[in-house]
């Protein structure tokens, strides 16, 4: 089991008490960006395209903080940008870890030895290490040669010193079932507490927009790799009914509400992968967002997303309501040879809005009437420098 008893357990006993509450919206994953700056820039991230003063702005420790005293989901999910930039981010981890948080903190991995030891291993804290495949799957997603080889490091050096690691694999068009299902072992052996994997949503901003995977081809991939992982021993992250729904099994509507993101913009509406507005509270975001126009059918944006930040949640809240249904899969495994599930229409979808250089405009004011920030400390990196745009730590 990837994920340790006593997590599945109180996660488990939350949603239960949300569900006999009668409460209708409620967050399982609380994921915090409290920085969009990386020292990488992958082809399919949408994350990081942002000038330079928005990309220094930084959440601070205490806005970490209340960021989870509003919402106090059980997990929290520590994204961005690179967060192993982030100044404050040991005291973050250790602040929400003292809460009797899940924190899982995602990384490229490449600052993780420099780090280590500002850290704690504890049964509360992940690193989860990003890997989107074998050396040169990986390398090429990142866009960067060596990557592949330094995460790795990574992941070994944090097993060594007792950390818990999970690895998040996104899967982009053209993956080959066979090279996923070898490197889901190769990470297996590595010792890995757990694979996260999901395919690439498409990100209006990323470089690379050829990519990425329809619902159909989404479904077929996952298929195929599960196939190829019956009778294997690896364990996921994930709610096997989420892997079943990867796998064409499920009809999932979608749950933005379920992993609501706070970034340094605000509350984001409606979730972690679209950018359509901010509020200033958690209570804002779950009263005032018009969540109904949202999803795969109501919204063309939404049209070919399976990711987990929409659908895990669904699929939580099913295993409540069937709790048969998610044994007899997590025994089995996700079904891969009876037909799919039917297939959302979109017919009656809306059309895309595009607002991101509104929102930009926006955030740039706010910013012109801050007090300007300590000049800052240029830093070149080595292998750290982002392809699109040199990194500096001025913000941090
Ligand atoms: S389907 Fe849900 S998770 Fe996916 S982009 Fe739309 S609102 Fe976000």
């Amino acid at each position: 089991m990837a994920v340790p008893l006593m997590q599945a357990v109180r996660v488990g006993r939350y949603v239960l008490k949300q569900h006999l509450s009668g409460r209708k919206r409620y967050p399982l994953v609380l994921m915090l960006e409290p920085l969009f700056r990386c020292n990488l820039a992958c082809a399919g991230c949408g994350k990081i395209d942002y000038p330079a003063q928005i990309l220094n702005q930084r959440m601070s420790l205490q806005d970490c903080l209340d960021a989870d005293a509003e919402c106090d989901a059980p997990v929290i999910a520590i994204a961005g940008g690179e967060p192993l930039l982030h100044k404050e981010m040991p005291e973050i981890v250790k602040g929400l870890v003292g809460r009797r948080k899940y924190v899982y903190l995602c990384t490229n991995g490449l600052l993780l030895e420099k780090k280590i030891d500002d850290y704690e291993p504890s049964p509360f804290f992940s690193f989860d290490v990003h890997l989107d495949g074998d050396k040169s799957m990986h390398d090429s997603s990142v866009c960067q040669d060596g990557v592949f080889d330094r995460a790795v490091a990574a992941i070994k050096l944090a097993k060594s010193r007792g950390f818990r690691v999970s690895i998040n694999c996104t899967l982009f068009d053209g993956a080959d079932p066979k090279r996923v299902a070898a490197f889901f072992d190769e990470v297996m052996a590595m010792g890995v507490d757990g694979i996260m994997t999901a395919p690439g949503y498409a990100y209006e901003r990323a470089p690379d927009q050829e990519h990425f995977l329809n619902r159909q081809k989404t479904k077929q991939l996952f298929r195929d790799i599960f196939r190829l992982g019956k009778g294997k021993k690896w364990r996921f992250t994930q709610s096997p009914l989420f892997l079943n729904f990867l796998a064409g099994n499920e009809t999932y509507h979608c749950t933005p509400w379920g992993k609501p993101l706070r970034t340094v913009f605000g509350w984001q509406r409606p979730c972690y992968l679209l950018g359509e507005g901010y509020a200033k509270t958690f209570k804002e975001l779950m009263d005032d967002t018009a969540w109904e126009q949202y999803g795969t059918g109501a919204y063309e944006k939404c049209a070919d997303c399976m990711v987990h930040s929409g659908y895990e949640s669904t699929a939580v809240m099913d295993a409540v309501k069937r709790p048969w249904h998610i044994a007899k899969v997590a025994l089995t495994g996700p079904e891969t040879e009876k037909p799919m599930a039917p297939e959302i229409p979109l017919t009656n979808q809306r059309p895309a809005e595009y607002r991101y250089e509104k929102q930009v405009e926006e955030q740039m004011a706010v910013l012109s009437t801050r007090r300007p920030a300590r000049g800052p400390r240029v830093r070149v990196h080595g292998n750290d420098t982002p392809a699109r745009e040199t990194f500096t730590d001025a913000a941090d």
